[in-house]
């Protein structure tokens, strides 16, 4: 990936309170102090004209839920955004794209992520249709507000910046980095309880290891996420592997 400039981060929330905890700790707390990203969170209310701060009203047409108003998610997202075309403005709603890691992986190559968090029943449909670049959701359910959202897409797209891990390397194992769920760890002790490590693991046999890796790699997502198969680029190992994964369709 190549990278430039600092990556920032707009988060647009009525809850600002909700991200100091998960943006201050760990790998994000890291990342920030070492300038490796720039997270800015901004409360929605700044930007209501309304005299009471203000920011939701009825919806036309009746119902019972509260509705965003256009105004200050337009007033906010044009005081962020500088030049429009340099920046992705993301709208975390449950009826946009499914996020995955690799959309993370395109998002982090983007300079300056606005996040917006909606919240009550719903967000004007004209922020939706003039403002935004896109919808990001992180899942079939719906949660109370974007907040929760915005920090998994933050957490996703953070930890793939340059030198955000101590490891870089890391990250290409991990489960859905190469289409594909990682293999198992272990830790010390060897023998906890009578439960024992795998021996290839003990061996040194660092051809060894590598091989058994990627086959528990290839049977867990075999077993438990097949449809990643498809979508993933196997080379000539990975298929005999699998060749010999599968039950004999003779018997
Ligand atoms: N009435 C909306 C609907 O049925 O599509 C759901 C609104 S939800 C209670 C409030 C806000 O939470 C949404 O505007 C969105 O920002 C956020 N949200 C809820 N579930 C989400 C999901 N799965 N992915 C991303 N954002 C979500």
């Amino acid at each position: 990936m190549t990278r430039v400039m600092l990556m920032r981060i707009d988060v647009i929330t009525l809850f600002p309170e909700m991200f100091e905890g998960p943006f201050n700790s760990s790998i994000l707390k890291r990342a920030r102090e070492q300038g490796k990203v720039q997270i800015n969170i901004i409360n929605l209310r700044d930007y209501s004209q309304d005299k009471h701060k203000q920011v939701d009203d009825y919806s036309y047409g009746g119902g019972k839920g509260m509705v965003i108003k256009p105004e200050p998610v337009f007033r906010a997202v044009e005081a962020v955004v500088k030049e429009r075309s340099k920046a992705g403005v993301v709208l975390l709603c449950p009826q946009g794209q499914l996020f995955d890691q690799d959309k993370a992986k395109k998002m982090a190559e983007i300079n300056h992520l606005v996040l917006i968090c909606g919240h009550y029943e719903a967000i004007d449909e004209r922020v939706k249709e003039n403002l935004i670049d896109e919808q990001i959701s992180i899942g079939d359910y719906v949660l109370t507000g974007g907040e929760i959202p915005a920090m998994v897409v933050t957490d996703s797209v953070v930890r793939l910046l340059p030198g955000v891990l101590s490891s870089p390397e890391s990250v290409e194992e991990e489960s859905f980095y190469q289409g594909l769920l990682e293999h198992p760890h272990y830790t010390r002790p060897e023998d906890f309880r009578g439960l024992k490590v795998p021996e290839i693991l003990l061996s040194g046999d660092h051809e060894k290891i590598r091989l058994w890796r990627r086959q528990q790699s290839l049977a867990r997502t075999l077993n438990k996420r097949p449809d990643l198969l498809s979508r993933t680029s196997l080379n000539k190992e990975d298929r005999k592997i699998i060749q010999e994964l599968l039950p004999d369709e003779k018997q």
